[in-house]
């Protein structure tokens, strides 16, 4: 955790007008996913979203195997949080 913190400090520096991959928050809402779910995901990078997506996905949808299908649809899914 501390560590985003100190990503985001380093990455401060950084004009935010400039929408890169890598350095804007993203969202990932599991209903884009699996139809009907309230969770979202957010984090600063695609892993950090893919981890948590893939903790939730085991907790609450009982997914134990995290496909490489999965892991596309999960990607597909996740967006550029608006501001
Ligand atoms: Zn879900």
């Amino acid at each position: 955790m501390s560590e985003i913190g100190m990503l985001r400090q380093l990455c401060g520096r950084l004009p935010l007008a400039n929408p890169k991959e890598g350095t804007m928050p993203k969202v990932l809402r599991c209903a884009d996913v699996v139809g009907s779910c309230d969770f979202v995901a957010r984090g600063d990078s695609e892993q950090e979203i893919l981890s948590q997506a893939a903790e939730h996905a085991r907790s609450v949808h009982n997914m134990n195997d995290i496909t490489p299908d999965v892991v596309e649809k999960v990607r597909a899914a996740i967006r550029d949080e608006a501001a």
